[in-house]
């Protein structure tokens, strides 16, 4: 079959590159200018951030191999990571054992590998679907071209994004559009902070207690980051929400407040930098492992999907939705 899929995360690229192992042609379009979705890195003169998923955990059998294929290859690599819990200045052991695994040299380098060999369209937003005789055809808009125009005929679609944006593409859908429609993710402003000179801090990163962030980790305490002294900090979802109309400098200024006021450090940073994850995470999953018509030949997976995991909105949810869907199809 032809296949297009909307979306070039973890999800998206999982699933091209199941299903173009199986035979099928797939085009995979992607709305930024590069792959990876929130598995991202922002790159600065002061090195890369992490600034979006910070590393991911595998409870699954088939996500631990994975994994380990990954090692293999050089793609990921453990984060033996001192990490603990922050309440107000006090430091307490955090009390969580999962292991922890990234991407080198960044979080975004693990998509790029997974995008290898395939076809991926950046900078094309797909922006509506449209059924032709038995086939899809997709309406995608780019920069360079001003009006939208059509790709395809595809014998099936699927759409690896957050529920928000897939929800406008599948009013040719109205059962999955209702479903969809339902599900929410909750948004998450993050800061980048870099520093002349070591913070001496004596973590790696922090859950922290009762204050506008909810978490912080040294980016380059991660391996094989480019040295020096980054970190990355993401403010609580209550927070987040309620600032989600803030302009980028006013959040930067209230966030880097709370980070001194976490950490107790007087040390100034010489970058700084905020940026609006508006679909971050998931806490409410949908409970199948993903969605698929074959009739109509259209599905969605991602990281909003239960895929009888406990946890959901994470990087192994994404993968193993998108292997659900693949083997559907
Ligand atoms: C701040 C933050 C912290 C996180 N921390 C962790 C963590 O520590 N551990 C963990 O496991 N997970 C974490 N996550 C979650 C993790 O990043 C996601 O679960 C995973 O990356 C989701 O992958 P995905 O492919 O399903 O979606 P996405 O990564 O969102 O990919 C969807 C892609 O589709 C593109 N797109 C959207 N609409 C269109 C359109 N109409 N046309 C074309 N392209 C489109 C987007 O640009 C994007 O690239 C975090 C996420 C955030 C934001």
């Amino acid at each position: 079959m032809q296949i297009a899929i909307v979306g070039a995360g973890i999800s998206g690229l999982t699933a091209a590159r199941q299903l173009q192992s199986q035979g099928h042609t797939v085009t995979v379009y992607e709305k930024s200018a590069g792959v990876s979705g929130r598995m991202s890195t922002r790159l600065t003169e002061f090195g890369g951030f992490d600034h979006g998923a910070q590393y991911f955990t595998a409870a699954s059998d088939r996500f631990k191999k994975e994994i380990a294929d990954w090692r293999k290859v050089g793609w990921v690599v453990p984060w033996e990571s001192k990490l603990v819990s922050l309440d107000c200045g006090a430091v307490a052991a955090a009390g969580r054992t999962s292991k922890r695994f990234v991407p080198v040299p960044g979080m975004s380098s693990l998509g790029k590998q997974l995008a290898h060999g395939l076809d991926v369209r950046t900078e094309q937003q797909v922006v509506a679907l449209e059924k032709f005789e038995k086939q899809w055809l997709l309406s995608v808009k780019s920069e360079m071209v001003p009006i939208a125009a059509s790709a395809g005929p595809f014998d099936a679609v699927i759409l690896a994004i957050p529920p928000e944006q897939a929800t406008p593409l599948l009013q040719v859908h109205s059962a999955f559009s209702k479903k969809v429609g339902k599900v929410n993710l909750e948004p998450c402003w993050s800061l980048m902070l870099a520093f002349q000179t070591p913070l001496n801090l004596p973590y790696d990163g922090a859950w922290v207690s009762h204050s506008r962030l909810g978490w912080i980790s040294r980016d380059t305490s991660k391996p094989d980051h480019r040295a020096g002294e980054r970190w990355v900090c993401h403010a609580t979802a209550a927070w987040s929400k309620e600032h989600i109309e803030d302009d980028a400098e006013r959040a930067k200024d209230k966030l880097t407040k709370a980070f001194h006021e976490a950490t107790g450090s007087p040390i100034q940073a010489i970058h700084a930098a905020a940026h609006r994850w508006r679909f971050a995470q998931a806490t409410e999953p949908l409970p199948e492992p993903c969605l698929w018509d074959a009739k109509q030949r259209i599905g969605v997976c991602g990281d909003w999907f239960a895929v009888e995991l406990e946890g959901v909105g994470r990087v192994e949810n994404a993968f193993l939705s998108a292997l659900a869907l693949a083997k559907e199809i």
